[in-house]
């Protein structure tokens, strides 16, 4: 891990640029929301653009031509949260455990690794972050991610 102090909403910003085109292609709108100016963290640059493509990938799969995308970014005292919402499917209930263990995908054989939430599930842990999926069939799902803006062994 290569952890330093960096500017989370240009990492975000880049990681939409980046997604332009698949946000276009897909039909999708986004709309980023940002409160307090910047926020900047001790995370690994790498790993969290890792986060960030792997949620955003996810929510590209699961909604519809047409819909909405939100991103939020929100600074707390000693965390920040990343938010990311989408008017996708949703995820049944009976699944929700199951999604952040490697290998589980409900796409079809080849379209899935399955792997993109085990890594995502990783990186917040060795951050000391948390995530929490919240979701409603045929409605959509909320990833809410929660990293600390510093490594507790500093
Ligand atoms: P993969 O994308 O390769 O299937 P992931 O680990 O990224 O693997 O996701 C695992 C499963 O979690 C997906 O197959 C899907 O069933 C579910 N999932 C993840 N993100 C979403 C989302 N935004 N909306 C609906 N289902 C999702
Ligand atoms: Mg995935």
């Amino acid at each position: 891990q290569h952890m330093q102090e960096v500017s989370i909403n240009a990492l975000v910003e880049d990681a939409l640029d980046l997604l332009q085109i698949s946000f276009k292609n897909a039909g999708l709108t986004v709309l980023f929301k940002k409160d307090n100016g910047e926020i900047t963290a001790h995370v690994d640059p790498v790993q969290f653009t890792q986060v960030v493509f792997n949620l955003l990938i996810n929510a590209i799969h699961a909604t519809p031509k047409g819909r909405k995308l939100e991103v939020q970014l929100e600074r707390q005292i000693d965390q920040f949260i990343l938010i990311i919402k989408d008017e996708g499917h949703g995820i049944e209930e009976s699944i929700r455990e199951k999604i952040f263990e490697p290998f589980f995908t409900t796409k079809a054989t080849g379209k899935g690794s399955g792997l993109g939430l085990s890594v995502v599930h990783g990186i917040v842990k060795n951050h000391g972050g948390q995530i929490v999926v919240e979701s409603e069939v045929d409605r959509g799902s909320t990833f809410t991610v929660i990293f600390p803006l510093k490594q507790s062994y500093e």
